[in-house]
């Protein structure tokens, strides 16, 4: 389970909000490959987002949503869930990663949802991080992708990316998350998000990096990218 921490916003925060040119110029590169990105995993209600984000914890978007789909289009509820029981749960989610965990997160985060927000998922941080198995960074991408709020989900890609960019030199997620949110306008959340992801996934790879063929190039001073470009005799 992700373990709970609160964690105060800097008050600096507002002072230096609206970001600086160099970033917003990283934003509006990427905005430009990709005007209007999508969540990469699959759902039709909130509450299957709720669920499949819990589930892709340590797991690839690509397992939850080969294990997901089917059961969201037809129409995976609080109540199929809670029907379905631990062990039946457990069954339908087998091939994803820590499935057994998962399934009693499930199980437990369903009935909650069903008896203390009737049915309906909060919208706020604290009571989606009352669930089980909900931790900040799940929290971030509910509030983001369902009600549109000003937040930065730090998964590994946007930790790495970010941190190439040098848009953080911060240890942890949960630190950096709080940088991140000092130094991006608000402007471009909660869209952000995806677009670092995006860029990690496809272009700023943890083990090699499409430096040569990257958009924010000339604005990267990574040791990352310049190891690249070397062993690529671009350098
Ligand atoms: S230049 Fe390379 S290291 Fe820098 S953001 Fe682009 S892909 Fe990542």
């Amino acid at each position: 389970m992700t373990t709970k921490r609160t964690i105060r916003v800097s008050s600096s925060r507002t002072k230096k909000s609206s970001g600086s040119a160099r970033v917003d110029e990283i934003l509006s590169r990427l905005q430009t490959l990709n005007p209007s990105p999508q969540c990469e995993l699959y759902y039709e209600t909130p509450y299957q987002l709720l669920l499949s984000v819990v589930l892709s914890a340590q797991a690839t978007d690509k397992s939850v949503n080969g294990t997901m789909t089917e059961l969201y289009k037809k129409g995976l509820s609080v109540d199929d869930v809670i029907a379905m029981g631990e062990k039946g749960f457990l069954e339908k989610i087998r091939r994803i990663g820590l499935a057994p965990t998962k399934a009693k997160n499930s199980i437990k985060l369903s009935h909650i949802i069903k008896d203390k927000f009737n049915g309906v998922i909060p919208s706020t941080r604290e009571g989606l991080e009352s669930l089980p198995g909900v931790g900040r960074k799940t929290a971030n991408v509910v509030l983001g992708e369902i009600f549109k709020q000003p937040t930065i989900a730090v998964d590994t890609h946007v930790f790495r990316v970010t941190k190439r960019l040098g848009l953080h030199s911060c240890p942890t997620p949960e630190k950096a998350e709080l940088k991140l949110l000092e130094v991006i306008n608000p402007k471009w959340l909660p869209m952000a998000h995806h677009w670092f992801i995006l860029h990690g996934r496809y272009t700023c790879i943890a083990r090699s990096p499409k430096c040569e063929a990257c958009v924010l190039n000339d604005l990267c001073n990574s040791k990352d990218k310049t190891n690249r470009l070397k062993k690529g005799g671009l350098l």
